[in-house]
């Protein structure tokens, strides 16, 4: 079993306590603070092992340094962003496996926000730690990468197992949710989550994760293939990257 832990910090954000328990290795995925992970640690009697980093923003890493040194920990990040990784010991390219006990997971390069941008799937587990490349119903902002770049990255995250959970690293949900509906008014399933989310939000609980499929019916950034979608947008029947470029910088003006 791979015991996922899900620690809400800062504003918005997430860190993901990964647990093997067979062999008791431990990691963490984007660190943005070191004492909630200490707390946890501790709590549950862990040894962390571990970090894994998806990108190289300070609410992503900013717990890095102290915990190497608390731990001795390895530093696991993309090989591209090893000159802005605080503390990096391993650079890892898309396609490589790393393990955590018996686990394993891939990395996918996953270029948009971050030039370096990396997401880890573990495929036996149906989990994806995918950062700021996707969120609950959103996508990352362009920061570093072209619409093409992060519209592949986002193909990529599609065509995985529909089953798969998606562990982002921000609560966003709620706000990507109302501009879904401004542009796919007429998405059934759309309105029908937004239900669900609000209540959760109303009592202050998590919306991730989701799923590949949750996604797929709800997500306008997975969903350039709506005629609705496209007519918003004034692009019906244009290629698919025009069509997420046009709906990403509606949502830089929401
Ligand atoms: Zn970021
Ligand atoms: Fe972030």
């Amino acid at each position: 079993m791979l015991t996922i832990l899900q620690l809400p910090v800062l504003n918005d954000n997430y860190i993901y306590l990964l647990h093997d328990t067979v062999s008791g290795d431990t990691a963490v995925v984007d660190p943005a603070v070191a004492q909630p992970v200490l707390d946890a640690l501790a709590k549950n009697n862990w040894r962390l092992t571990a970090i894994l980093n998806t990108h190289h923003h300070g609410d992503h890493v900013g717990g890095n340094l102290e915990l190497k040194q608390l731990t001795g920990c390895t530093v696991i990040a993309a090989l591209a962003d090893q000159h802005r990784i605080p503390g990096i010991d391993r650079g890892v390219v898309d396609g490589e496996a790393i393990t955590l006990g018996r686990h394993s997971a891939r990395v996918i390069s996953t270029p948009g926000h971050t030039s370096g941008h990396v997401v880890y799937h573990f495929a036996d587990d149906n989990a994806l730690f995918c950062g700021d490349t996707l969120f609950v119903m959103g996508c990352g902002r362009l920061f570093e990468g072209t619409a093409e770049q992060m519209w592949q990255s986002l193909q990529t995250l599609k065509t995985l197992p529909a089953a798969t959970q998606i562990y982002c690293a921000h609560e966003y949900t709620q706000a990507n949710g109302r501009f879904a509906l401004t542009v796919e008014p007429g998405n059934l399933q759309l309105k029908q989550r937004m239900e669900v989310i609000n209540q959760l939000r109303a009592k202050n609980l998590p919306t991730v994760p989701s799923t590949i499929e949750q996604e797929l019916a709800t997500n306008p950034f997975f969903r350039e293939d709506g005629l609705e979608l496209q007519e918003t947008v004034q692009r019906v029947g244009k290629k698919p990257v025009e069509v997420f470029a046009a709906v990403r910088k509606l949502k830089d003006e929401f």
